[in-house]
């Protein structure tokens, strides 16, 4: 039986960038030109914000006091497993030497950039989860000069938990700015920021295309597209459990692909029956994303048997995935494209999202089937070095003379040549 699409998509999220494109490159050029006069003027037309935006001790310290004791500690327990998570990462970045032939040693160390630049999102929802996921991993990665920037809502300022989250997690510095302007900000080293080697994090179009127009003069994690989640479930799932973690993603925002894969067509139309008065259940912002998300991108895909479902599954390499099924182990096993994958009921895509330790600044639209989302490496660089003794440089010296030679560089070849007659005076080469 080849897949069947109880529901299909009428809508697909690459949609034409042309516009976007055009607004990025006006707002980077008039702030390259003019510097922080210009970041100003962005943030001013845009988040209507005229405050502090390099926040001093004594605001942070004050939007610590304004955030519940419950949220801060919330707070704490999520950085301490992000952390934890993190640090085992880190355990996984090796140095090494080996000894390539005799006398000549070769290693590779990993080294964290200097300056990192952590947008965290904070137009529609506050992203306090975001400041958690990106800054702890820079942390931990040894990164020196942490920026968390984010958009501060209009008048007001960046909201209390955000800053106490970037601070917890050991941003050096906070920045009350959003959308291209902030990304501007840490590339040029606007403000007095040192400029930043790298910047990752997730953010709206206008974020994700400024990144992607800086890529090469700044290192970035990925460009992150609108969320997507797939669950893939058999007769064995629990269909309410089903929906509302469907819903639960949906409301992301209206671009915000959820699908549904199983061999069981019962479920399927339990879970499709159930989603519609869960998603009229939730508050009205939330509700309004859902729905869009739901009419126009969903999928719920019908499938022969677990194999179909995991090839499915695979080909649209979703950001995150759930298994709600029998013999998870399998499921581990067999899948291989996926930002994150959650197995079994007992967890879900929210616990990665905001507090269970794993990552959720996670590669979207498709591009889970080439990489995998943010961790410490992303922080680091993977450099090689070497060194020889001269009786371990001599026939790596003849073999370079004669490639360079063979390849037309006459001046490639003379540097070994050099050493060979140096070292050797007795000895003729060729
Ligand atoms: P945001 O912080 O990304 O963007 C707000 C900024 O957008 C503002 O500061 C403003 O400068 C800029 N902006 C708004 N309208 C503009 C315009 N017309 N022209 C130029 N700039 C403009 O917040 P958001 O908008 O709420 O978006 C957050 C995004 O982050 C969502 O798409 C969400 O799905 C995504 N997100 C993804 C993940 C993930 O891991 N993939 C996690 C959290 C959030």
């Amino acid at each position: 039986m080849p897949r069947e699409y109880l529901k299909k998509a009428t809508l697909t999220s690459r949609s034409d960038a042309t516009e976007t494109k055009e607004i990025v490159r006006g707002i980077l050029d008039d702030i390259e030109a003019g510097g922080d006069e210009k970041a100003l003027e962005y943030a001013r037309k845009f988040d209507r914000y005229d405050g502090e935006i390099l926040l001093s001790e004594e605001t942070v310290a004050a939007a610590a006091a304004q955030v519940p004791e419950q949220l801060r500690k919330d707070i704490e327990f999520a950085h301490a497993n992000v952390k934890k998570f993190a640090e085992a990462q880190l355990a996984t970045v090796g140095n090494f030497e080996v000894e390539v032939v005799p006398g000549l040693i070769a290693g590779q160390k990993a080294i964290p950039v200097h300056a990192a630049g952590c947008y965290v999102p904070g137009g529609r929802y506050s992203h306090i989860a975001s400041a958690i996921m990106t800054v702890t991993t820079a942390k931990v990665a040894g990164c020196r000069n942490i920026v968390a920037a984010s958009p501060p809502r209009p008048g007001v300022g960046v909201a209390p938990a955000i800053i106490y989250a970037a601070h917890v997690c050991g941003a050096d510095k906070i920045m009350a700015m959003g959308g291209v302007q902030a990304v501007a900000a840490m590339t040029f080293g606007l403000f007095g920021l040192p400029k930043a080697n790298i910047l990752v994090g997730p953010g709206n179009q206008f974020v994700a295309e400024a990144k992607r127009m800086l890529f090469g003069r700044v290192g970035i994690d990925m460009i992150a597209g609108p969320t997507d989640s797939l669950i893939l479930a058999d007769k064995t799932a629990d269909p309410m459990i089903v929906a509302t973690d469907l819903v639960g993603q949906a409301e992301h925002g209206y671009n915000s692909p959820v699908w549904l894969v199983t061999d069981d067509r019962a479920l399927a139309e339990e879970v499709m029956r159930l989603v519609p008065p869960l998603i009229e259940d939730l508050p009205e912002v939330n509700r309004e994303n859902a729905t869009a998300a739901w009419r126009d991108y969903a999928e719920v895909i019908l499938c022969a048997d677990r194999e179909e479902m995991a090839a499915t599954s695979d080909d649209y390499a979703p950001e995150h995935l759930t298994v709600q099924a029998e013999d998870l182990d399998w499921w581990l096993d067999r899948l291989s494209c996926y930002g994150s994958l959650f197995l079994g009921e007992e967890t879900t895509v929210a616990f990665g999202d905001k507090a269970s330790g794993t990552n959720h600044v996670l590669p979207t639209s498709g591009a889970a089937s080439y990489t995998g989302g943010l961790s410490v490496h992303k922080y680091m660089k993977i450099v090689t070095w070497q060194r020889a003794t001269r009786e371990g440089a001599k026939p790596v010296a003849e073999a370079t003379a004669r490639i360079s030679r063979l390849e037309g560089m006459e001046g490639h070849a003379r540097t070994a040549d050099i050493r060979l007659k140096k070292y050797f005076p007795d000895e003729t080469f060729n």
